[in-house]
């Protein structure tokens, strides 16, 4: 067998299992997927010594065994690996967080080139973040801490009273973290949710697409339009997936618009 999965460990931990922080919290758990190596022991070190708890997984069987079995916090994800590859993984994690209705693990994935398919190709496979290959671990380490702050504020919002953004027939309840058209629940990663949020919070309002990505990815992503394409494709594919009309318009040349047409 050459699949493994090494066990969680951390430098503040002898016995292996959930290790607290210096808040009191749970480390933050984070499952790398790559085959390589050199750059899986580099990304497990580095993490170890930031203070997460770090389970590496050098192919798909074991990776989908991980998540379904203990599901961590986030996935580091490598596209090209033997067998099943990084975005079928992806793909299938999230067929079966929807299937079970579970929130979707944050999943940053690695591109080895800077191909714009590739890119495309992983987000539109439900990934929420990438990097490309080669990259400084300080730039991962900054994506990975990005991405967990977003999935922790909205299990934060779980914990206070519902509060549910409504326009037209969809409604976004911010506590339970829950989208729903009609009688229909609609599954969406995280940063799906937050896009959804933003529309909701501006509805009728034209909004350029430099401040949508500034707002949603900050200001790294400034020109590089492909990537709120590709999210706003994926959100109107699950908000209009049982055949309802089109709620986020394009205006074209400048942005979207959460708006009714008749
Ligand atoms: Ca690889």
């Amino acid at each position: 067998m050459g699949s493994t999965v090494k066990s969680s460990e951390n430098p503040s931990s002898t016995s292996g299992r959930a290790v607290l922080d210096e808040a009191g919290g749970t480390a933050p758990r984070v499952l790398v997927v790559e085959d390589e190596p050199g750059i899986a022991g580099f990304v497990r070190r580095g993490l170890l010594f930031e203070g997460f708890a770090v389970e590496v997984a050098t192919e798909g069987r074991a990776a989908l065994t991980a998540v379904r079995d203990n599901p961590p916090d986030l996935v580091v994800m490598d596209i090209m690996l033997p067998g099943i590859d990084g975005m079928e993984i992806t793909r299938r994690v999230r067929a079966a967080e929807a299937a079970e209705r579970r929130p979707p693990i944050p999943i940053l994935m690695l591109t080895a080139r800077d191909a714009v398919p590739d890119r495309v190709g992983g987000l539109e496979a439900g990934a929420d973040d990438y990097l490309v290959k080669p990259f400084a671990f300080d730039e991962l380490l900054a994506r990975i801490r990005a991405l967990l702050r977003r999935s922790r504020a909205t299990v934060d919002a779980a914990a206070t009273p519902t509060n549910v953004l409504r326009f037209d027939d969809l409604a976004l309840d911010l506590g339970g973290r829950t989208v729903s058209r009609g009688e229909r629940t609609v599954q969406l990663t995280t940063r799906e949710f937050e896009l959804l949020t933003f529309f909701l919070r501006n509805p009728n309002q034209v909004l350029p697409r430099q401040l949508v990505m500034a707002r949603i990815w900050g200001e790294d992503f400034y020109g590089d339009s492909n990537v709120l394409e590709v999210f706003v494709g994926n959100l109107r594919r699950a908000l209009e997936a049982a055949g309802e009309p089109r709620l986020i318009q394009t205006v074209r040349g400048v942005g979207y618009v959460l708006r009714v047409v008749s």
